[in-house]
């Protein structure tokens, strides 16, 4: 494998070696995540500040920046400490004050002789009825104000680091900026009227008015593009280095899937069918599957997973599933264990907790192929944990897992067809950022009968309130879940409040209450849900433990505690866990304090149940950074793209990417090497792995 291209190392050396950057400007240049002198080339200014000359002050509002051409009148120097030391200007139309407060006298004097030509730019105010222009940012004589450039950028700032450190520092980086070879096909590049890297970074510091800030400015747009394209290009070299993995197809004969699906008391939607087609189809291909099944919460993915490793087993291998959560592990044994042994399948649950002598014994089953289906936790996945022939790996609820789990997983059985399955609504925009690499399946039908939640808005004041109602609720044989508030960065006080309030409702509950919160000892949470499951407690409180997967069909209230320091999608996850069962469900959201913001997200729940329109709506909201959290999603974070604004050049990225890939998959022609000093530049390393060396 060859390591960065040369013609990139300047880019890439310490950001201290540029010209006028010293240890201190580097440290604070680090907290705009600047390390080296190519961070410094994609950091986008914000703004610009218009220096253009103009005739006279008249007419330039209080605040605004101006430059015109000056005569020097009378100097004022202060009179008392404290004061001011005062230049009266007078323009083409105006006259008005230059301020500055402890100057260097003598230097004034030099700098702004009386009756002396000079140009001032600075901002304007109003000061006791007089216009001024106090510290002046430029003082020059005509020839140095040739010099200057007559737009300003405005960088991103952090305490500590004026704008002329980042421009002098930005231009030192723009100093060795190479020309670089075009990755971009060229019709497409003239098409748009894009122009070379070089000149595009040159022309990003350099904006010639505002529409130049805008996203569609031609070097904006381009950069961006590069950006996208080598997001996706990574994306592509992953999926095709997962799909070169396999070459053994797995084809079942159906009849497990015939047996489970007899023992059923209900009929797959069209959408689960449809995607128990489409993933057969994956399984029975020589390439290796890299699927994700998107379907809201309650649609119905579990059995799809199910369909999925029976015909893994049908064709002689196995299967693995595997879930975020202990309880929610445990849970698909209980669900699954009665359609796998109508199938004839042998299933297991391995998890955190199996130890010792048990534990081993399983391993030596799984090892010997005595297993058909293993269902457990990330334990599924450690080192000693030997498959006797994985033909399948599920991963649940995969956004809790990291991308680096996701890796782990494929790492087991590099012939395993893969299948990863998400609730988290993605917005349709933000799939192809988040999942470029994988082929998607939807489930976007509910099962019939489903009732819809009612949800409803009530402020914490009203607590006393709300646990009379479900008092009576409960009389009346109804099951809830108390959700504890999300507190951030603290497990601790997370669990005080739900410790909280459990002692609290046992005062109306009695023994009626449970608690469940991740720190518990297993035992005790798997008693705390086999006694919610069982109908003995009525009232479970819990910390966000239960949010994925939980299904107790009999609980139809839901008790969100402050509402608004949850997400959105998680609120909609926690929603899900009722209105599963017959009985109509309520879904309530207690809230504190609310910003506009806050209340028009917890409005939009209560609008709708369609995850994926909430999805959107939070993400109009919020914008993409906020919506998933960077580990949650899988989401990039991106220097210049908007993957919102711009997915329309996303799509073509995916295309151009996948493309080049097509016909040139070692990236060796012209092209390719050119799209390889793209990756270098933004620092895909991950994706140059994938590469064969050349
Ligand atoms: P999720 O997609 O949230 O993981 P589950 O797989 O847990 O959903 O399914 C939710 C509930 O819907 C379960 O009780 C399951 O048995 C039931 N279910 C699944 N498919 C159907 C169907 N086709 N018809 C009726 N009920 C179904
Ligand atoms: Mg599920």
């Amino acid at each position: 494998m060859t390591g960065r291209p040369e013609i990139l190392w300047p880019l890439f050396a310490e950001i201290a070696s540029l010209p006028g950057v010293g240890p201190k400007t580097a440290a604070l240049l680090a907290r705009l995540d600047c390390a080296h002198p190519v961070d410094l080339l994609f950091l986008a200014p914000q703004g610009l500040i218009d220096r253009r000359l103009r005739p006279s002050l008249s007419g330039v509002a209080d605040g605004e920046v101006a430059t015109v051409e000056v005569e020097i009148g009378v100097h004022h120097p202060p009179r008392s400490r404290g004061k001011p030391y005062r230049i009266a200007a007078r323009d083409a139309e105006t006259e008005f004050m230059l301020v500055w407060f402890h100057p260097r006298d003598d230097w004034l004097r030099y700098a702004a002789p009386i009756g002396a030509r000079r140009i001032v730019s600075g901002k304007i105010e109003i000061f006791d009825g007089v216009r001024q222009m106090t510290h002046p940012d430029h003082l020059m004589t005509a020839a140095e104000a040739a010099a200057l450039p007559p737009f300003e950028p405005v960088y991103p700032l952090t305490q500590g680091l004026g704008q002329r450190a980042v421009a002098r520092a930005a231009q030192a980086a723009l100093e060795r900026a190479p020309v670089l070879p075009e990755w971009l096909d060229p019709a497409f590049k003239a098409a748009r009227g894009w122009p070379e890297w070089r000149d595009a970074v040159r022309a990003l510091h350099a904006p010639d008015g505002a529409a130049a800030l805008a996203p569609e400015a031609p070097a904006r747009a381009r950069l961006a593009y590069d950006e996208l394209l080598s997001h996706q290009l990574t994306l592509a070299l992953a999926r095709a280095k997962v799909k070169r993995g396999k070459g053994r197809p797995s084809v079942g004969d159906g009849a497990l899937r015939a047996r489970a699906l007899a023992a059923l008391p209900f009929a797959p939607t069209g959408a689960q069918s449809r995607a128990v087609a489409e993933i057969a189809a994956d399984l029975a291909s020589p390439l290796r599957m890299h699927r994700l099944l998107q379907g809201d919460v309650g649609s119905g993915k579990t059995l799809v997973a199910l369909m999925a490793m029976l015909t893994a087993v049908e064709a002689g291998g196995q299967a693995a599933m595997m879930a975020p959560t202990e309880i929610l592990a445990r849970q698909h044994f209980d669900g699954l264990a009665p359609l796998a042994q109508a199938a004839g399948a042998r299933l297991a649950l391995l998890t955190g907790r199996d130890k010792g002598a048990a534990r081993a014994e399983k391993l030596a089953l799984l090892a010997a192929g005595d297993i058909d289906i293993a269902v457990g936790t990330h334990a599924l996945f450690q080192q000693d944990v030997a498959f006797h022939d994985l033909r399948l790996a599920v991963v649940d609820e995969q956004h809790r897992f990291g991308v680096r789990q996701r890796m782990e997983l494929g790492a087991k059985g590099q012939a395993a067809d893969l299948l990863v399955m998400t609730a988290t609504p993605i917005p349709r925009t933000l799939a192809l950022a988040a999942y470029g690499d994988m082929d998607v399946s939807v489930l976007d039908e509910k099962p019939p009968g489903r009732q819809p939640v009612e949800t409803r808005l009530v402020s914490m004041a009203r607590l006393a309130e709300v646990v009379a109602r479900l008092k009576a609720a409960v009389a009346g044989g109804a099951q809830a879940y108390w959700v504890c508030p999300l507190v951030e960065e603290s497990d601790l006080s997370e669990l005080t409040a739900a410790q909280d309030r459990f002692d609290a409702l046992r005062e109306t509950f009695g023994d009626a209450v449970r608690l469940v919160h991740g720190q518990m000892p297993p035992a005790e949470k798997d008693a705390a849900m086999a006694d919610f499951i069982s109908g003995r407690a009525r009232v479970l409180v819990a910390t966000t433990v239960i949010e994925v997967g939980v299904n107790v069909p009999n609980a139809t209230i839901m008790v969100i505690e402050r509402a608004e320091s949850f997400g959105l999608a998680q609120l909609h996850q926690l929603r899900g866990r009722v209105g599963r069962g017959a009985g109509a469900s309520t879904c309530l959201l207690l809230y504190g304090p609310l910003g506009e913001t806050a209340r028009a997200r917890l409005q939009a729940l209560r609008d709708t149940e369609d995850g994926f329109r909430i999805a959107e709506e939070d993400l109009r909201l919020r914008g993409p950074g906020d919506v998933l959290g960077p580990q949650q999603s899988g989401l990039p974070r991106f220097r210049l793209a908007d993957i919102e604004a711009q997915a329309d050049l996303m799509r073509i990225a995916q295309d151009d990417a996948r493309l080049a890939l097509t016909r040139d998959p070692d990236l060796e022609s012209p092209r390719g090497g050119a799209l390889r000093t793209l990756l270098w530049l933004h620092a895909r390393d991950a994706a140059i792995r994938y590469l064969k060396a050349g």
